[in-house]
């Protein structure tokens, strides 16, 4: 057998396993009896333990090496070599003494969370955090980095994206948008949301989410629409993309939006070509990216004034009150504008400000510039400065988000990436698909699937974020995007 065949059947049987991984992930968080969970955790412990021995496994390291001098690979096969040796390296540089006592220090620390948020306490999460952080440090150590040790994690979730760059990417963003976010709520006339309010049948909720799923091209025949409290899409294998939802009953647009921005996940999954599986590049090129989609499909397409021309009368088809409301003010319902504590329920203009918070606190956290016992003070001067609101209380502010609580930096910054990347895409599909507006206002997505596909989609993890965004732009990442379509956009809205 050559190389690259042994090579190619190591990934498949690696792929195997997280298959069976991802849909005993999924079913914990959808159908699981509450009583079947500490069997199922020694289930996914030991199926976890399989990949991972698999993935370090000193075969895997002989293949990869030998396949990296190999000039006859395909530019797949190049690129699958390319991702798949770093991860191995990666993997390989870190002592299984340290992955296990930081995992039980993980457990720890995220039940101290839940009972600091619980009772608005952050002392009792503090010892517990300033462990995680130690850690954070520990793992950049053993990855190594060349300026700043935030560089080694941010490395998981936007390969190749610095530090120094996030900080380049933030400034013209502040400037662009902390005085324009002022000028809207003090000068704009906000939208009337009012028309929304009400009492909704969450079945007809659900019968809506799929209508909207149906409409930008999710294939239900290869996934399903489950319902979470937290929703998320899963990728099981080839042909299996699930997505979830929930239901909300005071207004239908938290579970159309939802089901809209986890439909723009599903679709770049949905996409993946076998040879993509076959060389473990059956993921997005980032974290980013893959955000960039659902931002999409939620936000350019979701929140678009061509679109509700459409969707006014399917809206209308399962709540028939809306058959008197124009779509133009529907169109600006889904557009208002207000700081909020809360990052998972902030708008187009202010949720990036949310980001450039964390990513500022966990960078200084990593360089040791802030302590962990400033935090609550840290967090609520910056939402000051960016949104001017304090929360008021912990739990509604520093206790937030779960991410902390395992010690995962790093993270935050894709969800604001994905808005800037999504911005600075739409120029390049307006150039290709002059009629973009036209086809959304009849409701027809399949010329932008149809471009995603082609220039995102199709690619997986062959491209970083940085080369694919160049290829379709014409240019590296560049947040003047954004600030154009906020500012276009909203002032539009606010009428200023
Ligand atoms: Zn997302």
């Amino acid at each position: 057998m050559t190389t690259l065949a042994s090579y190619r059947d190591h990934l498949a049987e690696i792929g195997k396993l997280t298959s069976a991984a991802a849909l005993l992930g999924w079913d914990l968080q959808t159908h699981m009896p509450p009583k079947a969970a500490p069997y199922r955790a020694q289930v996914q412990g030991k199926l976890a333990r399989m990949a991972f021995e698999l993935s370090t496994d000193d075969a895997l390291g002989a293949y990869l090496a030998e396949l990296r001098k190999d000039a006859s690979l395909t530019l797949l096969e190049k690129a699958s070599v390319r991702v798949n040796g770093k991860a191995y390296d990666r993997a390989r540089s870190v002592p299984a003494a340290f992955v296990e006592e930081r995992q039980i220090a993980q457990s720890e620390s995220q039940g101290a969370w839940v009972e600091a948020r619980r009772t608005n306490d952050f002392s009792l999460f503090q010892p517990h955090l300033e462990k995680m952080v130690g850690y954070a440090r520990q793992l950049a150590d053993y990855y190594g980095y060349e300026e700043h040790p935030y560089d080694a994690l941010l490395e998981d979730f936007e390969p190749g994206l610095t530090c120094r760059q996030l900080r380049s990417i933030i400034e013209p963003l502040k400037e662009g948008l902390v005085p324009f976010l002022r000028q809207l709520l003090t000068k704009g006339t906000p939208p009337d949301a009012s028309v929304l309010a009400g009492d909704y049948d969450p079945d007809e909720l659900r019968r809506l989410a799929r209508h909207a799923l149906d409409i930008i091209g999710y294939d239900f025949a290869a996934g399903a629409l489950d319902d979470v409290a937290h929703p998320f899409t899963s990728t099981i294998g080839p042909n299996d993309v699930r997505v979830t939802n929930r239901y909300p009953t005071e207004s239908p647009l938290p579970s159309l939006f939802g089901a809209l921005h986890e439909g723009g996940h599903a679709l770049y999954n949905q996409a993946f070509t076998e040879e993509l599986y076959a060389l473990n590049l059956a993921g997005g090129a980032s974290n980013g990216i893959h955000e960039s989609q659902s931002r999409m499909i939620e936000n350019q397409v979701g929140r678009s004034r061509a679109f509700w021309k459409y969707f006014r009368d399917v809206l209308a088809e399962h709540f028939p009150k809306f058959a008197t409301v124009s779509p133009e003010a529907l169109y600006r319902a889904c557009n208002v504008v207000a700081p909020s504590f809360i990052r998972v329920e902030a708008d187009e203009v202010t949720y990036n400000f949310h980001i450039m918070l964390r990513f500022e606190i966990e960078a200084g956290l990593m360089e040791g510039s802030i302590a962990v016992a400033d935090l609550p003070n840290r967090w609520n001067q910056a939402m000051k400065d960016y949104l001017g609101i304090v929360p008021p209380t912990d739990s509604a502010g520093v206790l937030q988000d779960v991410h902390w609580s395992f010690g995962y930096m790093g993270y935050f910054p894709s969800y604001m990436l994905g808005n800037l990347y999504a911005a600075q895409m739409l120029p390049a599909i307006r150039r290709s698909l002059p009629t973009l507006d036209a086809s959304l206002e009849r409701g027809d997505l399949k010329p932008l699937v149809g471009w995603l596909r082609e220039n995102v989609h199709c690619h997986g993890a062959a491209y970083e974020p940085d080369e694919l965004i160049q290829r379709i732009s014409g240019e590296p990442l560049n947040p003047e995007h954004f600030v154009r379509y906020v500012r276009e956009k909203y002032s539009d809205v606010y009428a200023l």
